[in-house]
């Protein structure tokens, strides 16, 4: 039986996840951590119910680090690292309701995780929508 490129993928990640050591958890025992799960990687297996479409699901982001770009009077700040910069260098941030067989939670799918669900970078997107204006 061939894998087709979505059982692929997904083993692909499966194996880079345990590769790097990362703990396999339910949601329900993601949020017996509480605050203790920041800094930390876990693997959840859950489905996606559905995306958050009342959010904007990409960002303007800082060349040096990726966090967010401020934008005041047309000047782009990074927030976390105040590199100042004019490059249109776009990121995901994509919010999603999930659910396993022990309960329901939203995520956050950062960039890489967000281009592999969609199937483009966060700039072609951009690009579709007709450009941004960030005056
Ligand atoms: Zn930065």
């Amino acid at each position: 039986m061939a894998l087709s490129d979505f059982d692929y993928e997904y083993l692909q990640i499966y194996e880079d996840v345990f590769c790097k050591g990362a703990q396999v958890l339910t949601i329900d025992q993601l949020k017996e951590k509480k605050e203790d799960y920041k800094d930390s990687k876990y693997w959840i297996e859950a489905e996606i119910l559905r995306v958050d479409t009342n959010k904007k699901f990409w960002y303007l982001a800082c060349q040096a680090c990726a966090k967010k770009v401020e934008v005041v009077e047309g000047i782009r700040t990074c927030s976390h690292c105040g590199v100042i910069t004019d490059m249109d260098i776009y990121k995901y941030n994509v919010e999603v309701f999930v659910v396993d067989q022990t309960g329901n939670a939203k995520f956050g799918l950062w960039d890489e995780a967000s281009r592999r669900l969609i199937g483009q970078s966060a700039e072609a997107v951009v690009a579709l929508e007709g450009g941004v204006s960030v005056v």
